[in-house]
Order: structure tokens, then C-alpha cells, then sequence
């Protein structure tokens, strides 16, 4: 009989979340336990791609369900946060995902894994693995820090004691003093909504749960880390950054979607460059701006005038033909000098090339994470979800970037921003004293987080005590485990 701990990933179907799940899934099988990741068919090639076990032997299974695109009325295909481009269309796909009950109850009934680890979206998936036994621990792929700000402001609602949207107010109870406005804030803490009643089922699965996997790593936000154990009352085990596990350079090129571009020419553009010279572009995988705003970076990005690779989540127009969002003869000007990759970009590797001097991001956890780990002070442009909180992190607790000066929150496209504001940002974390400071930082916190997934360091740690704790698990719910592999 095979006594290793077997883990069910199953994670909601976006980059934010698919991503640190899989490198997560690799992260336990190297540590001795067998791994199986839930996706559906769209999804499935680009988890099977990043899975590590061709070079290391481990042992990783896919299992599929279907997604109901069509029944939600979403064309068929349509199984990622990745190919939402309105609110409507968010909405079904919510819908669809609540609809994963019946074939997540199917594999689990089937399979009985030690433990299930699944998307903070899928609350409904606490009862079902509790009716087979099975452990249940939630991934929010956010930070310590961000998990602390929600709970405080879910719980407390000081946002409805402010007298304007644009008041700034303390957000209670949180170690440090942090300040918010109401239209910072996600719409469902701002106006009660079908959503609202789902955070509070989110809530509940939380407290309900075996515990909470955060993709961070203890020494980067300690206090928050302790402040979501002790005030919270919340089981939390901080085993990341997960991509510091999954190191390799094919690795690192194979995460997510195919790349646009190639990731060989991609680095030869980048060995041109002198060290810290170039400034990374990218609003992760979901946020969506239109043209005006891409006119705006473009121009900013042309008036700072450093060097850059910015990512655009477009199609790209046919060879030789000018795109009509950029200002007029823009690819012309800057060629040599700025890269534009319109779809998916080897994020990872160009972060970590010494060319790259500064990230500007949309705060999404796991791009913060890979800035912060790169030594890279960052611009902070948060669009939707948690991005505000991190963007709070990011330039007042750990004092490594600069905001851009984002006053609202706004799901898929952001609020806008003027080209001034960006060249203003851009050239503070690229040039100066001040620039040279948030560098040093950022690169000690690089430093601590390899430090913290090394044999023996607290990330390292934390795995081996979950995964300890679910041996006990196992061994205490003994016989009705059924031990093959998918
Ligand atoms: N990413 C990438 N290439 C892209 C866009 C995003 O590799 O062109 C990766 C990025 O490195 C990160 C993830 O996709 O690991 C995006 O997650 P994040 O939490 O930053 O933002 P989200 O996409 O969830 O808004």
C-alpha cells in the first residue's frame, strides 16, 4: 500500500490562481506526497506543460471536469478569467464555477485523497470533502497582509462610517496604520449584491476550514502573518514564494500561457541592455485597458524616456501594420528602445534578468511577489479584486515602490491614469537616490525569501509541518482511503 499523502489541487480557473497552484503541487510532490491537479480540458495543457514531472520524476496526475461554458451561456472554450472581457460575462462565469459540486463530489467520492486543497471561490467544496472525510484547506493567492485588510474591513464595515467615497479612513485592528477610501474598496463591500452573500460563504468556508495556505513567505509581512494566526483566529501555513521551488529556466518559461513571443529572443533583447536600465510593464493576466489608456502609458512610457518591455493583453494587428491604439509612428521611435508583447509574456524570466530595473504592476499577488523577489522596486497601478491592499504593502509597509495614483477601484478595465502621473513614477523608481534605496531593499527581501524555501528555512518548515499534520491526518481516518493514482 502506498502510504504517501495524496493532495487534490483544485484551483478556481484563472493565471492567479492556477499558477502558484501548480508550482504548488510540484512543491508537495518534491516533498514526498503524490499530487493530483483538478483542471478542465481548455485549462489542461497549460497545466500539464508546467508540470515538473518529466525532469524530476515526480509524481503528478491531471484529472478533468468539464466546465459548463455553455450552459451558462459563455462560448465554448470559455473556461478562463483569462477570456472575460465584460461584467456580464464575469457573472456567468461565477455561475459555472458554482456548478463544479457534483463532479468535484464525483472525484473525491472516487479518489479519497488525504486532502483537499482548493480555491477560496469554491466555498461549497468544505462540505463536500468533510462528507468523505477529507481535510479541506483553502489558497486565496493573496498575501498575509491582504487577507488581515479584508478580514478587518468584512467584519467591521468602517467604510460605511465615512461621509465620501474619497475620504481616506483607518483600516481597524491591523498592526500598522493604514489608510483606505471606500472607492478603493471591492463593490461588494460597498453595496450588498449576490457577491456580498458569497464573500460571507467564503468567510464561513474559511473558519470552517482545516486551514488557509498562503503563497508568502513569514519573513516578508511577519506581522501580518502572526496578526491572521492570533487576531483572526485563522490556521495559516506561509510556504512561498512557490516559484522559488520550480527554479528551473524551462520552468520559469513554460508558466501559464504560451508566450507571444519567443522567451530566446525575448532575453537576447534584454542582454543588450546595461543592468537596471529597462522598466517591465504588465497588468497581469485579466485586467483589460482600453485604447485611451493604452495611448496614455504608451506616450508616459515615451516621455520617461527609459527603455521598456510593457505587456498588452491584445490581439496583434497583422505584420507591417501600425496598431491603432499606439500615438502615430510610436513603434518606429522606440525601436531598440521599447518592446511591446502583445499577449502572453515569459513574466518570470524577464523579471529576473539583470537588465530589469523596475516592475510596474497591477499588485497582483503573485506579480508583486515575483517583483519583490526580483529586487525590483515597482509602480503601483492596482485595478480590481485585493490589488489595493497589496499596493499598501508594497509602498508602506515594505517601502519598495511608488503608487501611480489610483483613486478608484474599477473590475477589468482600471481607472484612469495620465500620462504625467506615469512618467513621474517611472523615473522615481528608475533614477536617484530614492530609486537606489527601494532597490536595496527589495533585493534583501529577494534574498530572505530564498532563504525561506531552503531546507530548514520558515517556509520550508511550514510545508513540512502541513504535510506532517495530514500524515496524522491520514493515519487517524484510516481505512476508507483508496490509494491508486489516477
Ligand atoms: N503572467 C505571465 N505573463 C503575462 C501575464 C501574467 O507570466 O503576460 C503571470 C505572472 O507572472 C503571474 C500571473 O501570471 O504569475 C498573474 O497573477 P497575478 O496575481 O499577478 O495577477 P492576476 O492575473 O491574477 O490579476
Amino acid at each position: 500500500m502506498d502510504i504517501r499523502p495524496h493532495i487534490f489541487f483544485f484551483p478556481f480557473m484563472g493565471h492567479g490562481h492556477t499558477i502558484p497552484i501548480i508550482e504548488m503541487a510540484n512543491q508537495f510532490a518534491s516533498r514526498g506526497c503524490r499530487a493530483t491537479i483538478i483542471s478542465t480540458p481548455a485549462n489542461a495543457p497549460d497545466a500539464i506543460k508546467s508540470i515538473e514531472t518529466r525532469q524530476l520524476g515526480l509524481e503528478i496526475g491531471v484529472v478533468l471536469i468539464k466546465f459548463p461554458s455553455k450552459e451558462v451561456g459563455l462560448p465554448e472554450g470559455c473556461e478562463n478569467t483569462n477570456s472575460l472581457t465584460t461584467k456580464h460575462m464575469i457573472q456567468k462565469f461565477l455561475v459555472a464555477t458554482t456548478m463544479l459540486d457534483q463532479p468535484l463530489e464525483q472525484l473525491l467520492s472516487e479518489h479519497r485523497p488525504t486532502c483537499l486543497v482548493a480555491s477560496a471561490f469554491f466555498p461549497w467544496a468544505n462540505k463536500i470533502a468533510a462528507k468523505y472525510g477529507i481535510p479541506r484547506i483553502v489558497f486565496h493567492g493573496t498575501s498575509s497582509f491582504a487577507l488581515c485588510a479584508y478580514a478587518s474591513l468584512f467584519r467591521e464595515q468602517p467604510h460605511k462610517k465615512v461621509s465620501s467615497d474619497s475620504e481616506p479612513f483607518i483600516i481597524p485592528n491591523l498592526p500598522d496604520e493604514i489608510k483606505i477610501t471606500r472607492q478603493q474598496l471591492q463593490d461588494h463591500l460597498k453595496e450588498e449584491s449576490e457577491v456580498t452573500d458569497f464573500a460571507r460563504k467564503v468567510e464561513e468556508s474559511d473558519l470552517t476550514s482545516f486551514g488557509v495556505i498562503v503563497n508568502s513567505y513569514y519573513e516578508l509581512e511577519a506581522a501580518y502573518a502572526d496578526h491572521y494566526r492570533n487576531f483572526f483566529g485563522m490556521k495559516a501555513w506561509h510556504i512561498g514564494p512557490t516559484f522559488l521551488c520550480s527554479q528551473g529556466k524551462e520552468n520559469k518559461a513554460l508558466r501559464g500561457k504560451e508566450s507571444s513571443i519567443n522567451e530566446y529572443e525575448c532575453l537576447k533583447w534584454l542582454d543588450a541592455k546595461k543592468p537596471n536600465s529597462v522598466v517591465y510593464v504588465c497588468f497581469g493576466s485579466v485586467a483589460k485597458f482600453d485604447d485611451a489608456q493604452l495611448k496614455e502609458i504608451a506616450i508616459g512610457l515615451e516621455a520617461s524616456g527609459k527603455q521598456f518591455i510593457w505587456v498588452v493583453k491584445k490581439d496583434k494587428h497583422e505584420e507591417g501594420k501600425e496598431e491603432d491604439w499606439l500615438p502615430e509612428g510610436f513603434e518606429k521611435r522606440m525601436e531598440g528602445n521599447g518592446l511591446i508583447i502583445t499577449g502572453w509574456a515569459p513574466q518570470l524570466l524577464i523579471l529576473q534578468h539583470e537588465a530589469v530595473g523596475g516592475f510596474v504592476t497591477h499588485c497582483g499577488w503573485n506579480s508583486t511577489l515575483e517583483g519583490v523577489c526580483a529586487g525590483l522596486p515597482m509602480v503601483t497601478w492596482p485595478v480590481a479584486a485585493e490589488q489595493f491592499y497589496n499596493e499598501k504593502l508594497v509602498t508602506q509597509i515594505l517601502r519598495i515602490g511608488v503608487g501611480v495614483g489610483v483613486e478608484k477601484w474599477a473590475r477589468l478595465t482600471g481607472d484612469s491614469v495620465k500620462r504625467e502621473a506615469i512618467v513621474k513614477a517611472v523615473n522615481k523608481i528608475m533614477e536617484g537616490e530614492e530609486a537606489e534605496e527601494m532597490r536595496s531593499r527589495a533585493k534583501a527581501l529577494g534574498v530572505l525569501a530564498g532563504e525561506a524555501v531552503k531546507e530548514g528555512g520558515s517556509s520550508y518548515t511550514d510545508l513540512s509541518a502541513l504535510i506532517e499534520e495530514l500524515k496524522l491526518q491520514r493515519a487517524g481516518s484510516g481505512s476508507n482511503r483508496k490509494d491508486q493514482l489516477p
